[in-house]
Order: C-alpha cells, then sequence, then structure tokens
C-alpha cells in the first residue's frame, strides 16, 4: 500500500512512500503522518491513498516507509481538505504549506534527536577509561551519553561545557559508535488545573472525621460554591497545605482532580463597552430581511454589502450571525487586521458569549491552539479571525463575512499566497453559505461584480441616526506655501481647525503614513541619499533610536557625521514621518495632550490597547499615526480628521494607485463625526487636482468607480483580466537574471492573444534582504489559460533544470511594482 503525501516545503509535487500499517480505508486525506525526508524525519500530509503506484512511477525508485501515523483521525476536515487543495492548485503553492496553516501553529511534532551508545562504543568507553583517556573529547562525549539516558546535542553541550561539532558527532556515528535516534516531541502543551469538589458522599464521611478551623471553613465554602473550585483560589484563600487536602481526600471528603482549561485571549472585558441591542434603522431592517432571505435559502449566495463608513454594518452581522446560530449553522468573520480593532471583536465576545472564538497572529501560541480546538470541538461557533482564520475547523458554515472586504492584507505575501476573501468564496460555495463582503470602499472588483449580478448588491447609504458624512476640505498645500512663505506640514487651515476643537474640546486625529521621523537624508553636496546595505531603499530617520533604520529588513545604523558618498557634511533630512508630527503638534499645541500611534510604538506590549483607551476616555487630545488610527475605529467625540499628505499612496507605480488612496482617505475621514457632533476633514496634497480627491470631497463612491473601470477596461486590467506575477529572487545576480530571462521564454512560446506577458524586467524594488528581484507580469483573458501556460511553464524549466524554489508565483497579486 501507498500513501502520496505533501510536505510542508516549497514543492508543489507531491511524493510516495509505502505503508504497512492499519488497513488503507482507515487511512483518510488530510491525516497526518510521520515520514523520512532526505535526512529528517518530517510531518507530511495524507493527499491520497493507493493500493499500487502509478504507471509512470520510476522502476527502480526505492520508495521509504511511512514511520507513523500521528492522527487517529484526520484534523482536517473533507471540506478544508477540498479548500486547501483548491488552494494549493490555484496559488501554485505547496499542499503541505497550506494543510500547515489549516492546523494550529507548532502542532506539528518537533524532531528531536536522541543519543545512545552501541554495544562498540560501550567497548569503546571501557578501553578508554582503562588507558585513562577518558578525558579526551571522544571519551568525555561517550561517557556523558552513558550517563544520560536520551541525550539530545544540545544538553550533551551543555554539560560537556564546550562546542561539540556536528562532524564530531558524524565521526562517532560512522565508526557505529553511536546511535541517533529522532524522537517525535510536542511543541504546545495543553494547559490544566488542579480542582478541587466536594466527594459525592462527603456529609456521611464528615460524620466519621475530625476537622481543624480551616479544614471547616473550607468545605463551607465549598458548599456556598457549587462544591467544586480551583485549587489555585483554596490555597490562597485558606492557606491549606496539599498534605491537609490529600488527608481529606483520603476521607472521601474531597476529590481532587486535574482540568483542562483554554487559555482565553479576550482582553478583560471593557465595562464601558454598551452591549444593549439598539433599534435597527430603517436600512439595516431592509438589508437584513434580504440576508436572512439568502440564509433560508440555503445556497451559496455572495453578497456585496455596501454601507458607508458609520453606517452600522457590525449591526446586521451581529443579527445576521443570530439567526445562522439558530438555524444551529456556524458563522465565520474574516476582518484584515484584528489586533488593530480589539475592540470590534470584544463587541461580537460581549453580545454572543463564549461560542466566540478569536483567531489572530497577535495571540500566544497556547491561546491560538486551545481556541482552534475549542472551534473543532465544536464549543466555539463563532469564530472572529484574520486571512488564516478562513481556514478555521468549522463544520456546518452557513454564513461568512469579509469585512473591508477591499483591504490589501488579505493577501498573503509570501508562499502560499492566497487571498483571504477569495479563499472565502470557494469556501462558501463548498459548504452552501452566504457569503456577506461588507465595505464602505468595495474594490473595484468586487463592485464590478455585483454590477453584473455574480453577486448580490445591498446598500446602507446613511449613517445612524442620519448623522452627516463629515466634510470634506481639500488644501492645496502649493497656495499655503504661497500664502505663508514657509513649508510646514501643517497648513494654516489644519492648525486653525485642530486649534478650534481643542477650544472645544474635542477630538481630532492626524493620519500620515509614514513611521519614523525623516523619510530620508539626503547629501546636499553630491546628491545622493543614504540607502540599506541590503535593500534597494532610502533608510528612515527614527529619533527616538537614535538610528537609520531599513523598513524592509531592519536593518539599522547609526547617523553618519558626514556623507558616506562623498564625505562632506551636508547631510540633509527630508520628509517627515509621524515621529515628527507627534513632537510638531506638541509644540504648535502646548496645552494639548498629542500621542501617536504606529508599529514603533506598539512594540511595547500592552501600549496599543493602552493608547487606544487613553483615547476614548479622552485624556489624549491629538492623536497621529499611520494606518493604525485609520481603520474600523469608533470614536464618537473624533470631530476633525488632517490627513498630512495624501500625495505619497497616489505616487506609487501600481496601477490600483488611485483605488488605494480614494479607499484610505474615505475610511479615514470615516472616524469624523460618528457621534452627535458633525465631523471635517482636511487633505493636504501638492496636486489636488487629481480625480481621486473630488470623488472623496463628495463621498461619491460610484462616480470613482465609474471613472476607475473605464481604465482598467482601457488598460487590460482586473477585473477584465487575471493577472499573475513571476517573481525570481536571487543573492546572484546573474543567475537571477538568466532564470527569469528563461522562464519568460517559456511563457512566450505558446504565442496568444488573450495572453500579453511583460517584461521580464528589474522589479522596483530591485533588491530585498541582499536578493535581487526580477519579475514578469502577465495578464489573461480567462484564468484557465493562465493557469495551463504557467503550469506549462514550470513543467519546462523543470525539465530544463531551472531551480523552480527561485520561481514565485503570484496569482492576483495586490500589489502590482
Ligand atoms: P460601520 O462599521 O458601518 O462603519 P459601525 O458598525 O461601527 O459602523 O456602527 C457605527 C456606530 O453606530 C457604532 O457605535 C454602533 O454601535 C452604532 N449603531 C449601529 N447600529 C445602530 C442602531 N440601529 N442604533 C443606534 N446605534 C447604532
Ligand atoms: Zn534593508
Amino acid at each position: 500500500m501507498f500513501l502520496e503525501v505533501g510536505l510542508p516545503l516549497p514543492f508543489t509535487q507531491s511524493f510516495y512512500y509505502a505503508y504497512t500499517g492499519e488497513p488503507l480505508k482507515q487511512i483518510q486525506p488530510g491525516q497526518r503522518v510521520l515520514v523520512p525526508f532526505r535526512n529528517q524525519k518530517l510531518t507530511a500530509y495524507v493527499l491520497r491513498t493507493h493500493e499500487r503506484l502509478p504507471k509512470d512511477f520510476p522502476k527502480d525508485a526505492k520508495l521509504k516507509q511511512v514511520l507513523e501515523v500521528l492522527d487517529a483521525n484526520p484534523l482536517i476536515s473533507a471540506v478544508l481538505f477540498d479548500l486547501s487543495c483548491w488552494v494549493a492548485n490555484y496559488y501554485f503553492s505547496s499542499p503541505g504549506e497550506v494543510f500547515k496553516v489549516c492546523l494550529p501553529p507548532k502542532i506539528n511534532p518537533k524532531i528531536q534527536q536522541r543519543f545512545s551508545l552501541t554495544s562498540a562504543g560501550e567497548h569503546l568507553l571501557k578501553r578508554l577509561k582503562h588507558t585513562l583517556e577518558s578525558q579526551h573529547s571522544k571519551g568525555q562525549i561517550l561517557e556523558l551519553i552513558s550517563q544520560h539516558a536520551g541525550l539530545d546535542h544540545q544538553r550533551l553541550q551543555k554539560l560537556s561545557n564546550r562546542k561539540i561539532s556536528t562532524a564530531e558527532i558524524r565521526q562517532l556515528t560512522s565508526h557505529n559508535y553511536l546511535r541517533i535516534e529522532h524522537t517525535p516531541k510536542l511543541q504546545v502543551s495543553t494547559k490544566s488545573q488542579w480542582c478541587v469538589s466536594l466527594h459525592p458522599n462527603y456529609q456521611k464521611s464528615l460524620l466519621s472525621t475530625k476537622l481543624t478551623h480551616k479544614q471547616k471553613a473550607l468545605i463551607v465554602r465549598l458548599e456556598k460554591n457549587g462544591g467544586t473550585t480551583k485549587l489555585a483560589n483554596l490555597a490562597r484563600l485558606f492557606l491549606v497545605s496539599r498534605l491537609s487536602l490529600k488527608r481529606l481526600e483520603q476521607n472521601k471528603i474531597l476529590v481532587l482532580r486535574q482540568e483542562r482549561v483554554s487559555r482565553n485571549p479576550f482582553e478583560a472585558l471593557d465595562h464601558s463597552l454598551d452591549v444593549s441591542r439598539p433599534i435597527r434603522s430603517r436600512d439595516q431592517e431592509k438589508v437584513l430581511l434580504s440576508l436572512k432571505q439568502a440564509l433560508n435559502s440555503h445556497r451559496f449566495s455572495p453578497i456585496l454589502l455596501h454601507g458607508i463608513t458609520g453606517s452600522g454594518k457590525t449591526e446586521v452581522y451581529l443579527n445576521l450571525i443570530e439567526s445562522v446560530l439558530q438555524q444551529k449553522k456556524t458563522a465565520l468573520v474574516l476582518m484584515p487586521e484584528i489586533g488593530l480593532t480589539p475592540r470590534v471583536a470584544q463587541v461580537f465576545r460581549a453580545r454572543l458569549g463564549e461560542i466566540v472564538a478569536i483567531l489572530h497572529s497577535g495571540l500566544s501560541l497556547g491561546e491560538r491552539y486551545d481556541e482552534w480546538w475549542r472551534i473543532k470541538r465544536g464549543e466555539a461557533r463563532v469564530v472572529i479571525g484574520t486571512r488564516s482564520a478562513v481556514f478555521a475547523p468549522l463544520e456546518n458554515l452557513g454564513l461568512i463575512v469579509v469585512d473591508e472586504e477591499h483591504d490589501p492584507s488579505y493577501k498573503q505575501q509570501d508562499s502560499p499566497r492566497y487571498h483571504g476573501r477569495d479563499t472565502a468564496l470557494v469556501l462558501g460555495k463548498k459548504n452552501q453559505a452566504v457569503v456577506v463582503l461588507g465595505s464602505a470602499t468595495p474594490s473595484v472588483e468586487s463592485f464590478h461584480h455585483s454590477q453584473t449580478g455574480k453577486y448580490g448588491y445591498l446598500h446602507l447609504p446613511t449613517r445612524i441616526r442620519s448623522r452627516p458624512l463629515p466634510e470634506v476640505h481639500l488644501v492645496d498645500m502649493r497656495e499655503d506655501f504661497k500664502a505663508t512663505g514657509k513649508r510646514s506640514p501643517l497648513s494654516k487651515s489644519l492648525r486653525s481647525a485642530i486649534d478650534h476643537r481643542l477650544k472645544r474640546r474635542e477630538q481630532v486625529l492626524i493620519f500620515l503614513n509614514r513611521r519614523g521621523y525623516s523619510t530620508y537624508v539626503l547629501c546636499r553636496s553630491c546628491g545622493q541619499s543614504i540607502q540599506c546595505k541590503y535593500c534597494s531603499i532610502t533608510l528612515t530617520f527614527h529619533k527616538v533610536q537614535k538610528a537609520l533604520i531599513c523598513h524592509y529588513c531592519s536593518y539599522s545604523r547609526t547617523i553618519p557625521q558626514k556623507c558616506p558618498h562623498c564625505s562632506r557634511a551636508y547631510l540633509y533630512f527630508i520628509g517627515e514621518g509621524t515621529e515628527q508630527m507627534e513632537s510638531l503638534l506638541q509644540q504648535t499645541f502646548p496645552q494639548a495632550r498629542v500621542a501617536r500611534l504606529d508599529r514603533d510604538v506598539i512594540k511595547r506590549k500592552g501600549a496599543h490597547q493602552e493608547i487606544l483607551n487613553r483615547f476614548r476616555h479622552r485624556t489624549i487630545d491629538i492623536l497621529t499615526g499611520t494606518q493604525m488610527i485609520a481603520k474600523g475605529h469608533d470614536f464618537p467625540h473624533v470631530t476633525l480628521v488632517g490627513v498630512v499628505s495624501a500625495d505619497h499612496a497616489l505616487s506609487f507605480p501600481d496601477f490600483r494607485a488611485a483605488e488605494r488612496t480614494f479607499q484610505l482617505l474615505t475610511q479615514v475621514s470615516g472616524r469624523a463625526g460618528r457621534g452627535d457632533l458633525p465631523g471635517e476633514v482636511f487633505i493636504q496634497s501638492y496636486c489636488p487636482q487629481h480625480y481621486c480627491f473630488q470623488f472623496v470631497t463628495s463621498h461619491d463612491y460610484q462616480g470613482f468607480y465609474e471613472k476607475e473601470i473605464r481604465f482598467r477596461r482601457f488598460m487590460h486590467y482586473p477585473p477584465f483580466t487575471t493577472l499573475a506575477i513571476i517573481l525570481v529572487k536571487g543573492k546572484n545576480i546573474d543567475i537571477a537574471a538568466e532564470t527569469i530571462g528563461r522562464f519568460a521564454k517559456f511563457l512566450q512560446k505558446s504565442p496568444n492573444s488573450e495572453i500579453r506577458i511583460l517584461g521580464p524586467t528589474q522589479s522596483p524594488l530591485a533588491m530585498i534582504r541582499s536578493e535581487y528581484r526580477f519579475q514578469v507580469l502577465v495578464k489573461a483573458k480567462s484564468r484557465s489559460r493562465l493557469q495551463a501556460l504557467l503550469q506549462k511553464a514550470l513543467s519546462n524549466s523543470q525539465e530544463e533544470g531551472l531551480d523552480l524554489r527561485h520561481i514565485h508565483i503570484d496569482i492576483d497579486p495586490v500589489n502590482v511594482m
């Protein structure tokens, strides 16, 4: 019997192993097995079982044996198995890497080496001892291994107090003195705690036992507590000793046992949270009616929910989830970055209770492990999570919500390069579920699908309680310069608007999408800027850390006194970042309480939550920061939002630059005026004539879409084509350039009017982490043609000996630069 498996390595092909365990029909797709691969043992995932090998399998190939079946039942359900296969196939990823995402991190056993002596080794040790050579390095190793059973390399070094090379070990094994066993060890453990409860017959036992005062108090307490409590609580309250408890156990008064506990990833519930059910607006009712109809159809129904900022989408989701739960089905809610808006997850938890699980990368390993199992066991029936939660082990899925469906963070940037939203649609189809794509600024693709009838379309066109959308002003920074005669990142009009808000004790958000103090350092003498040693990118000056830092690879260096290129001292710091904005705001408004929120600030544990809480409780007046302040927040006292520079995002050489800018500006603007007071927004720009701004100021999504879709059609971009980027990375520029050149040839070999191939070219970011980057962009009218073409080019490449590990295929890329 044979198992065909996928390995959690970047290989798209599958591997065969011989298998001689229980009958094949007990082995199921998705089950984990331990297999030998090269010199290691790896966790692999069963793809298929075979009675005999495929006909084209090389006759002389030696098959290795499966070592162990790791799960009695597959942890990956049939639906998730299918979904993973689709992902692997569609995104050209390794199936093993996708299966890995289906399971909690670190669930695969870590393979440990364990040393033991062979009889030859024991002999040698005796001889060495005899000749007093056991002090020698070889003797010392053998001696330690004979004394400590199951030693591994690390502990061996520790005990011997020196570095022991693998060569030294290899020498001993090759002479057959030493045996190495590879044993799997679990990497995450479950957590359990001791519980104490009253014995069922404790009252009878009490009659025949004499108790101390403390013991009596303890029994009374237990009786009050319903008979059971955590041991830790008792020990703290009553200072009873373990021995005393043991005695009570022997006397059949108490029962002590260990119980498994789930680590709870939810922050302590915030009591200011309003969990009462609001009376739904008429729009919300209308939308819910249609959505519930879709639920009752029990058929796959993709629906775009286009609801402007503050229109109450969350309330719609909550109501819908309640209906799904009544149908005894489960629900999945995907969000771009829950870590950034922890309050939203809290609202779900507060409203729906313990059946809500949360999954995102900010949780500890133990928390993720436990949450995963709560879902798997069916205890959690609603999952709120980021991209990878699309692989959560929910059974009987009735509803998937993809909130902020336009957000680029749904696309994974490294292998497996899947799109969370698109994968959710496929999952919805497999489950005959309703898939709600929610956004105030739908992606051009999704909106297009809603117009052509591929998706349903529902609209929430007004804010809750008919609150107006904020008034958006565009500030022409060229005019500001003319009028004031100096270049300041805060225009006169934005300054006076802030001043106004401070006087009225209202709050202000100042958005700036660049971290650090200055975005680059330029030499006025030679014109060069200071670049990263490893990436083709300028370094950012961080004043707090007193360093120049690369935002791609984190390389950091001290601030030079002189230009590293021409050695003259004419260095000049350009482009303001959030750090500088924070101090500028503080200087300009000394009476205000100013804070900053960006990735640098939140490195300190708890800082993120703390700043948001302070802002919510209005002990911060002005909050400046990056995207982190732009998304999803609901602060009712914010009446002013300032966008320091909107031009940066527009200048990216990406066909989606205008769309991104429109979305970002609409989202940031949407943070203003969410409470009883109306809001105002100031957007500063040096090119205010760009069409994107006109539509932002008039809150005209439709207008923006119509302009944009014409470009897309004209330029052959999605949704009218499917894109793929083939990226080749490598430390050796010649090899990388040659690889992309040859791959491009394979693509061009089958000319096709439906497919355009652009490149190869150097990537706009030509080097990252010392790796040179080259790329080809493919635009195809048909997805299946594109798939076939890439498949063919890959197999050609393999036949011609190209190293496939250097070729990365990105289907439906979100960054096209
Ligand atoms: P969106 O996600 O669409 O921007 P939210 O779901 O955050 O909007 O809702 C905006 C605010 O309106 C929240 O504070 C929410 O609690 C409140 N809200 C939602 N629905 C209602 C309603 N029917 N009545 C009163 N307040 C509501
Ligand atoms: Zn770098």
